[in-house]
């Protein structure tokens, strides 16, 4: 996969605007099932998940060497739905090279980028077509699809910045978003 492409002399690739899909990318799938803890409402996303385990997300990503210097970068498509009252979302990571920074641009769809710090510092950001939205340096990152379409963005960071999911996976994140009376809202998340 690492060759596919040439890193070294650099290339062009086309990524499809509405489906984020690109013929040479690698794809990896979240499934409803693979979000065990994800969702405040786990009763509700079994009885789901046994009802139809359908596709939360996928990521088309190009394979970059994970060298300092060179750029990962590829598309996340997250799709419209909800557990209960809350947004189909992203499992969120910190980056294992916590001083990471990373771009998202909006192909199509809308939703927010939902980021935190370590420090417990919150910043909800805006996505949609045509914005990109610049992550900070040790900020945590999940993507949430508010639309009732899919959710296309394209993203580039570091290379060699690694991931680290297991801190959201263990903690989550500050804050939760569901929709009421047809409004998009945050609040707090208590954890632990
Ligand atoms: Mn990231």
């Amino acid at each position: 996969m690492k060759n596919r492409f040439d890193w070294e002399k650099g290339f062009g690739i086309d990524f499809d605007l509405s489906g984020g899909h690109s013929k040479n990318a690698e794809v990896t799938r979240r499934y409803l099932s693979q979000m065990e803890g994800v969702f405040a409402d786990e009763t509700e996303r079994k009885r789901q998940c046994r009802k139809e385990d359908v596709l939360v997300y996928e990521f088309y990503e190009l394979g970059a060497p994970e060298d300092s210097g060179d750029l990962s970068f590829g598309t996340t498509v997250l799709y419209p739905g909800k557990v209960g009252k809350e947004y189909y979302m992203t499992k969120g990571h910190f980056h294992t090279i916590l001083d990471t920074g990373e771009v998202y641009y909006g192909l199509s769809g809308t939703g927010y980028l939902l980021t935190e710090n370590k420090a417990g510092d919150i910043e909800i950001h805006k996505i949609c077509p045509g914005e990109a939205v610049y992550v900070g340096k040790g900020y945590a990152h999940r993507t949430i699809n508010t639309g009732d379409t899919p959710l296309v963005m394209l993203y580039v960071f570091r290379a060699d910045a690694g991931h680290d999911y297991e801190t959201i996976r263990e903690n989550g994140f500050l804050r939760r978003c569901v929709e009421k009376d047809g409004e998009v809202e945050f609040f707090e998340n208590h954890r632990g």
